[in-house]
């Protein structure tokens, strides 16, 4: 469904280049979930906007449904972008507090010329929101009058309403309390087996894309460290910055020997990020080449790629 290669995207200002997203490549195909996990800062929601084309990317290629996307203009994109959506992680920012739930609904069907029958649209509304597990009722509501939970299901039935195959969750639980995280990934795991959705899944913290991610992306600075199947990244992280973002998480059963790294210091700035592997100035493991040697991706096994000295 989604092919990336080296995408780049650099934001120039008068004395700096920020390079957010610096050589990212990947595919995602229909009906899978990647989880994109990393540090606040590490260019995964850029990556995420760049996909959508809300940024024009630096280089590099994106292929959407077999079609080169990277440089469309804003026309030929309409059409694309009733099939790419993004959900935010702040519904609350992107629901205009001056309508009500319906209308904040049908004015996404109207925008896209859907349903213009108002029978029809408004049996499609309703429908969306017992979609997302709200009732029909709430529908005459204003977001005001609901908690966080309940307006990124809205958000969630805002975004629905123009049918699209893919989407984007830019930390859509982030915001949440513990408590109502898992309720929201359980509603869009639901939505994605109904609808047969694609989800590119952005979380800082590994555990919350654990369940529903078939392979697991790990970015950091604006590279990919490691990237392969779900199960076997959790079961098996090879990259040392996969292996540390994993000791970070409770293990249920403490007599288990977990080898555990502990993550240390801050994210180096993306202005002026290390020489070689720009992990080294936070791996237990550097060895002198890795301060000046980038370590490309490699190949791992049938499904696996990581980007790390250490290996093959
Ligand atoms: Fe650590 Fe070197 Fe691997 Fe980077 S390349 S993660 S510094 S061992």
């Amino acid at each position: 469904m989604l092919s990336l290669n080296d995408l780049k995207m650099h934001f120039k200002s008068r004395h700096h280049i920020v390079k957010a997203v610096d050589g990212v490549s990947f595919d995602i195909a229909e009906g899978e979930t990647l989880g994109l996990v990393g540090e606040s800062g590490c260019g995964k929601s850029t990556l995420g906007r760049c996909i959508l084309r809300l940024y024009e990317p630096t280089a590099g290629k994106i292929e959407f449904e077999g079609r080169d996307i990277t440089h469309l203009k804003s026309r030929q994109l309409n059409p694309i972008r009733r099939r790419m959506q993004i959900i935010f992680q702040d519904p609350y920012a992107s629901l205009n507090p001056r309508m009500s739930i319906d209308n904040i609904i049908k004015e996404a069907l109207q925008i896209h010329g859907l349903f213009p029958n108002k029978k029809e649209r408004e049996e499609r509304v309703a429908e969306l929101i017992s979609l997302v597990g709200l009732r029909p009722e709430v529908l005459s509501r204003y977001p005001h009058e609901f908690s966080g939970g309940q307006r990124q299901r809205i958000g969630i039935a805002r975004v629905l309403a123009i049918e699209p195959r893919f989407i984007v969750c830019d930390e859509p639980v982030s915001a949440l309390d513990v408590s109502i995280q898992a309720q929201i990934v359980n509603l869009l795991q639901d939505l994605q087996e109904k609808l047969k959705l694609t989800y590119l899944f952005i979380a800082h913290d590994l555990m919350i894309v654990k369940h529903i991610s078939t392979r697991i992306a790990v970015m950091y600075l604006g590279n990919l460290a490691e990237i392969g199947p779900s199960n076997q990244i959790y079961e098996d992280p090879k990259h040392p910055y996969t292996q540390a973002l994993l000791s970070a998480v409770p293990v249920p059963d403490p007599g288990a020997k977990k080898q555990r790294i502990k993550l240390t210091g801050e994210l180096p700035s993306p202005l002026n990020p290390p020489a070689g592997c720009k992990f080294h100035t936070r791996c237990p493991y550097v060895m002198p080449h890795c301060k000046t040697i980038v370590p490309p991706l490699i190949q791992l096994g049938k499904d696996r790629k990581v980007a790390c000295h250490l290996y093959p």
